[in-house]
């Protein structure tokens, strides 16, 4: 009886609706898939373990055969990270992605040996694609805080969905074209839903241009007569960008301090959207051969994170660079919300060791968002005009926040959908109904649990080298479950014992407070096992020695 009707297309947020991470939608029609993204996040800290989150795609696994394509919209982690696990998963479809996306996207397949099985084309600005029978994607340039950033517009028989992607408006973006509005407002008027990022939708106003954080950070950086180090995100390549033009304008070498600053700037040379000679760029250990200000240090660690080059700075600990007076510290970076107190206590410490401290601020603009203020938004809806849109890519408070702007712009509440991670969307005729949900919950990556124990060794490595490692060795008599006389504690190169008297005191109390409770527990539940108590002990005594200390070292219990 549907013989002469068009098939229903079929719309899935299937992950990244509800957050900031792990992207990952697809659209169905026929026989026919077409996903778009596939990005992990970060666990939340209670995750103990766990490294990265990915998108349940058991939908996408019993439907492999009709995956025809994977579409990148920009090359961050929370938009591709997940593809190492999934592309095995799905039979390794065909990938689009621009050239920056691609590079990136090489390198880590290249890093896990996958990179023969992948296949992989780049697309640019003029790109519009024929995937299998049923799909055409259009990939419009915009601007964001990567190069090769897209929107994507997919057609259907039956319908056209838009990806916004991560975007802001940049009227004078700093090395790459300004966002293709020519062919964004060629969309008005096909575009059945358009999914909108969510990011920035409580802040009003537009975002500043990466052009005006450039031209501040010249200034700012021309002026100081000592070494400057600059905090950036590794994955903001615009910032480095500018960065790196301020060090060729102010006469000053680069030093980098960061793994993943090391990587990003290597794969931005590669593709020449950063130009720079090899003589710009001088190693860690050789910065004493250079006066203060012939210098720019530029590491990772905005946000305090425990091992990065920042943060090692600030705790005095980094093997090459120490602070000492003249030294500015610039933080070219935001402050995600859960990491303020950690990098005030940063701050703090830098600011004791004698440097000064320059923060963005309302009045000096030194840091710039890669996605659209309220202004930038409704300059993009303005430019595309959808029938519908769904705010995605952030908490329901983003989203709702995103709702409420499209409904000052004009738009029907009715028009606005809200959706969810998993949820499926038909759309029949001019309505967008809700379907049925799939699964969605995300999959725990663990490194052990997909054979990666060298990710684990290295962490355990790189914690031992940074902080040590402190035993406890406790005699616990068999029969009555209770401790034999003191516990003995071993240090190496965490702390100095005989200058710890007071915090190992701490500790022990803590461990027969320990040793109590599990004993109440073990006798009501009538059964006592060891493990536990080991293992509440590494975590509170983690716990207490990092609030203490501010270090982490690798912490064993042996009970004998
Ligand atoms: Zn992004
Ligand atoms: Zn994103």
């Amino acid at each position: 009886m549907f013989t002469n009707r068009k098939e229903l297309l079929k719309l899935c947020t299937l992950s990244g609706t509800t957050e900031i991470g792990r992207n990952c939608n697809f659209v169905e029609y026929g026989d026919e898939i077409v996903m778009i993204d596939a990005g992990y996040s970060f666990p939340g800290q209670e995750m103990y373990g766990i490294d990265y989150l990915i998108p349940n795609v058991s939908y996408l696994k019993k439907n492999k055969a009709k995956i025809k394509a994977i579409l990148i919209t920009h090359g961050h982690l929370d938009h591709t990270g997940a593809l190492k696990w999934i592309l095995p998963e799905l039979g390794y479809p065909p990938i689009y992605a621009g050239g920056f996306a691609k590079a990136l996207i090489e390198e880590k397949m290249r890093e896990y040996h996958m990179l023969d099985k992948v296949k992989i084309f780049g697309v640019d600005r003029k790109s519009q694609l024929r995937i299998g029978r049923n799909f055409q994607a259009t990939f419009i340039g915009i601007n964001h805080s990567i190069p090769d950033a897209f929107s994507i517009f997919l057609e259907t028989p039956n319908g056209n969905v838009f990806f916004s992607g991560d975007y802001k408006i940049d009227l004078t973006p700093a090395n790459e074209p300004q966002t293709d509005y020519d062919k964004l407002r060629q969309l008005r008027g096909r575009i059945d839903v358009a999914l909108m990022e969510s990011t920035n939708a409580s802040n009003p106003g537009k975002a500043p241009s990466e052009k005006e954080i450039f031209e501040n950070l010249t200034e700012l950086i021309k002026k100081q007569k000592g070494r400057v180090v600059v905090a950036a995100f590794s994955s903001l390549i615009t910032r480095l960008y500018s960065l790196i033009e301020v060090a060729k304008i102010t006469h000053r070498k680069i030093v980098l301090s960061g793994r993943s600053l090391d990587q990003a700037i290597d794969i931005a040379r590669k593709k020449r959207y950063i130009t720079a000679e090899d003589s710009l760029f001088i190693k860690e250990k050789d910065i004493n051969k250079y006066a203060d200000n012939e210098l720019l240090l530029l590491c990772t660690g905005s946000q305090g994170e425990r091992f990065a080059a920042l943060n090692r700075i600030s705790l005095n600990e980094h093997k090459y660079i120490k602070i000492h007076k003249g030294d500015l510290i610039i933080m070219s970076s935001s402050e995600i919300p859960e990491n303020i107190s950690t990098i005030g206590r940063m701050t703090d410490r830098i600011i004791g060791l004698g440097a000064d401290l320059i923060k963005d601020t309302i009045d000096l603009k030194i840091h710039s968002t890669g996605h659209g203020n309220q202004e930038d938004m409704k300059m993009m809806y303005d430019l595309i005009q959808p029938r519908t849109v769904m705010p995605i890519h952030g908490p329901l408070t983003f989203r709702y926040f995103n709702k409420q702007n499209f409904l000052k712009w004009g738009m029907r509440d009715e028009d606005i959908l809200l959706t969810d991670d998993g949820q499926t969307w038909m759309l029949d005729g001019h309505t967008w109904r809700k379907g049925k949900k799939v699964e969605s919950k995300p999959i725990l990556i663990d490194g052990l649990g997909v054979g990666d124990t060298g990710d684990i060794v290295l962490k355990d490595r790189k914690q031992l080298s940074e902080f040590g490692m402190f035993v406890t060795v406790l005699n616990m008599n068999v029969k009555t479950k209770k401790i034999i006389g003191r516990p003995r504690f071993i240090s190496r190169g965490f702390v100095y014992m005989k200058g710890s008297q007071e915090l190992l005191k701490e500790i022990e109390n803590l461990i027969f407070d320990i040793h109590h409770d599990w004993e109440r527990q073990s006798q009501n539940s009538k059964t006592f096992k060891v493990e536990d108590f080991k293992d509440a002990i590494e975590k509170e005594l983690s716990k207490l020695i990092y609030k203490k200390t501010e270090r982490e070292p690798i912490i064993l219990t042996v009970i004998i």
